[in-house]
């Protein structure tokens, strides 16, 4: 996955999301009718994303990182500057149709995100609404439904489900439609540990398939799991690297008032063992790896 994600970096010619000196504020009107500035949430962040990469994005509550994500398919407009989709920008009202069923999004609260009371009749809500023919809509639901393992449960109620396999619904649901790229804005943050994993081995395996993920998380373990991480403080972008660059700087993670994983602290442990361990293990897969030799 690292490997092929490298290699579209070096062609440079893939880039599906371009982010261009964006900047989007939050304003209210005033007593005599002005707009009051409230908030500059994102302040002048550029970046690209390329075709089939898994970028996660990390940052302190109130970093701007949803507001960012939410700027990525126009469920919020720039006040300044521009986010091209595939070389459409989200400003051009004509376009924003084409682009919201390019780039899916996942939140945080899967309990938001179900709308009907049957699994499968949930999963087919998306692309029932765009007017996907309806054996066209069977063979979406089930094929989405067997991506996040759910297919079993189809037919069972909604309510039934736990947190974990309600957002593997949601999921679903966006993978119905078919997307290019998916925005998960922190959807593990309301999980158990093994719902946690479970969310991030599809995350992993859309992205093995070629869906672009864009992950927002709070978690430095999942973070590490992405090809790159972008580090988000004050609206702006902080950091921008690999995770082994970014977890190999202790005083950029502090300054941007997040902590390491804790399988960093683990393997300094090992190595002050006398353990020839590389500073580029960052999860618990690669150091299981390496410890199995
Ligand atoms: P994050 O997802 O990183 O926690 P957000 O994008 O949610 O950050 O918020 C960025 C900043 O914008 C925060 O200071 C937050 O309080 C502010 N903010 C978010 N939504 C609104 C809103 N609807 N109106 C005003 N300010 C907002
Ligand atoms: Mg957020």
């Amino acid at each position: 996955m690292r490997q092929r994600s490298t290699l579209v970096r070096c062609t440079e010619i893939n880039s599906f999301i371009e982010v261009r000196n964006l900047i989007i504020d939050y304003t209210r009107i005033d007593e005599e009718g002005h707009s009051v500035l409230v908030k500059r949430a994102v302040n002048d962040v550029s970046f690209t994303i390329e075709k089939g990469s898994f970028v996660s994005v990390v940052g302190m509550n109130g970093s701007g990182k949803s507001t960012m994500a939410k700027a990525l398919n126009g469920l919020l407009l720039p006040s300044e500057g521009e986010v091209l989709v595939d070389g459409m920008s989200t400003r051009n009202e004509d376009d924003l149709w084409n682009i919201r069923s390019r780039v899916g999004m996942v939140f945080q609260n899967p309990d938001n995100q179900i709308v009907s009371s049957i699994v499968e009749d949930d999963v087919a809500f998306g692309p029932e609404n765009i007017g996907v023919p309806p054996e066209e809509i069977r063979r979406r639901v089930d094929d989405a439904l067997r991506r996040v393992d759910m297919y079993d449960c189809k037919d069972k109620g909604a309510h039934m489900l736990s947190g974990g396999q309600k957002q593997r619904i949601a999921i679903a649901g966006t993978v119905a439609m078919r997307p290019e790229c998916i925005v998960f804005d922190e959807p593990t943050a309301m999980l158990d540990p093994s719902g946690r994993r479970q969310v991030m081995d599809i995350i992993r395996e859309l992205n093995n398939d070629g869906i672009t993920c864009i992950l927002i998380t709070h978690f430095m373990e999942e973070a590490a799991q992405a090809d790159r991480v972008i580090v988000m403080k004050d609206g702006k972008i902080y950091s921008d690297s690999t995770p082994d660059e970014l977890f190999a700087d202790r005083a950029l993670i502090e300054g941007a008032g997040l902590e390491m994983p804790p399988i960093i602290d683990l393997r300094e442990k090992v190595a002050a063992l006398g353990v020839d361990i590389p500073e580029s293990i960052v999860t618990t897969e690669q150091l299981e790896a390496f410890l199995r030799g």
